[in-house]
């Protein structure tokens, strides 16, 4: 019998009626002859009530006690369902992280997983049992229960999928699957009913928030197919699989919130040997005759500045724009004559093999992501291939 891994988010159980919808999906997938293994996170807003519990204690509070702490929100989500599948009629266990064997390192509240024991699972999936799984959560070689970062659901779920080689892994989530922008910036976003990895992973990368990247990465390894669809709305979602990108233009990812710090040429590499010593994430580095930056998180560079502050010779707030597709190496020019004749300045841009991204103003970057969503997406799903030829050329 196949199996499928199905994941629930917070609002998909965020209270007893979600639950109960949400029973009723399994049941529809496990009377269509498959097998079951679902992941739950805790209700929504649940887990945010826990650290600020927490936080009320210690502002710092204890690593361990804290992951003791937070795994409760999904305790209570997986045993809800359990209950409500078993008065609708059907067998159901749940479990926790350290019952299915999720064995993790011992990198408390951000842990990762190592390795799956897949037999308590397998066996109660082969007692015909719908399983469900603590998402979250694991436990290190000491037997600490351990959780592996905020929104690690997700990632849970395809490392169930990957290790049991499940059909495919489905995350139910409260948008109807990954669109080719963020429909609350680019009215014109459509959902995409496929798209591949590369591209996927890409956008994640890039700001995309519909799914975590190192769930897709992780999918990608383990060549796990992965659907996104909507616990709210009936429909197929968007399903990720695939290593080819064939699309010519994918679509368009968002990330605000970025600083670009300008150096001396001279002191590049020791900035960038402070960034690895603080763990701080490079996203590019801009090499340009006349100057060199890096960009970071916002966030990062509060940190940054506390040990690099005097070699910093100017830092700006910016947006990246990153266009997904193969055919990204081909839209440089064209994109540069949209935009400049709109008044938007790139201030950067930097190619890879399927993306082009630009670093723009914050006040102008959903101007910009309508302007290249109109040529190059909505245009050419509505216009005729030699339409296409010409925007492209
Ligand atoms: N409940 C956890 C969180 O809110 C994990 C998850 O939902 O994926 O971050
Ligand atoms: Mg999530």
């Amino acid at each position: 019998m196949p199996l499928i891994v199905q994941k629930f988010g917070g609002t998909s159980v965020g209270s007893i009626e979600r639950i109960h919808h949400v029973a009723e999906k399994i049941i529809e997938a496990k009377n269509e002859g498959n097998q079951i293994l679902v992941v739950v996170s805790a209700m929504s807003g649940e887990t945010n009530r826990l650290v600020n519990l927490a936080s009320q204690v210690d502002s710092v509070p204890n690593a361990r006690e804290l992951d003791v702490l937070l795994t409760a929100g999904e305790q209570v989500s997986m045993a809800l369902l359990a209950m409500t599948l078993h008065k609708l009629g059907y067998e159901a266990t749940s479990m926790t992280g350290y019952q299915a064997k999720i064995h993790t390192d011992s990198n408390h509240n951000n842990a990762t997983i190592e390795r799956i024991d897949t037999a308590p699972i397998k066996a109660l999936l082969d007692d015909d049992q719908i399983v469900i799984v603590a998402g979250f959560q694991g436990v290190n070689a000491k037997g600490d229960i351990t959780t592996l970062g905020r929104g690690g659901s997700d990632t849970t779920a395809v490392a169930l999928a990957g290790a049991l080689q499940a059909k495919e892994c489905q995350i139910y989530t409260d948008v109807d699957g990954v669109y080719s922008c963020d429909p609350r910036v680019v009215k014109q976003s459509k959902k995409l009913d496929t798209l591949d990895f590369p591209s996927m992973e890409e956008m994640a990368r890039r700001g995309a928030k519909v799914l975590h990247l190192p769930c897709v990465q992780h999918a990608w390894r383990h060549n796990v197919p992965l659907r996104v669809l909507s616990s709210f709305e009936e429909g197929e979602g968007t399903l990720i699989a695939g290593n080819d990108c064939l699309n010519e233009i994918t679509g368009i990812a968002i990330q605000n919130c970025m600083l670009e710090l300008e150096c001396l040429p001279t002191d590049l590499d020791t900035l960038l040997r402070q960034c690895q010593l603080l763990g701080i994430e490079v996203w590019s580095v801009i090499e340009e005759t006349e100057r060199v930056a890096i960009l970071i998180k916002q966030d990062a560079g509060l940190k940054l500045k506390l040990v690099f502050d005097e070699k910093i010779r100017n830092s700006e707030q910016v947006s990246l724009l990153t266009v997904v597709g193969n055919r990204a190496q081909g839209i440089v020019v064209s994109s540069q004559e949209l935009l400049s004749k709109n008044d938007i300045d790139i201030r950067h841009y930097s190619l890879a093999q399927q993306s082009l991204m630009l670093v723009l103003s914050p006040t102008q970057v959903d101007t910009a992501a309508n302007i290249l969503h109109d040529a190059y997406i909505t245009a050419c799903g509505e216009s005729s291939h030699i339409q296409k030829e010409v925007h492209f050329g």
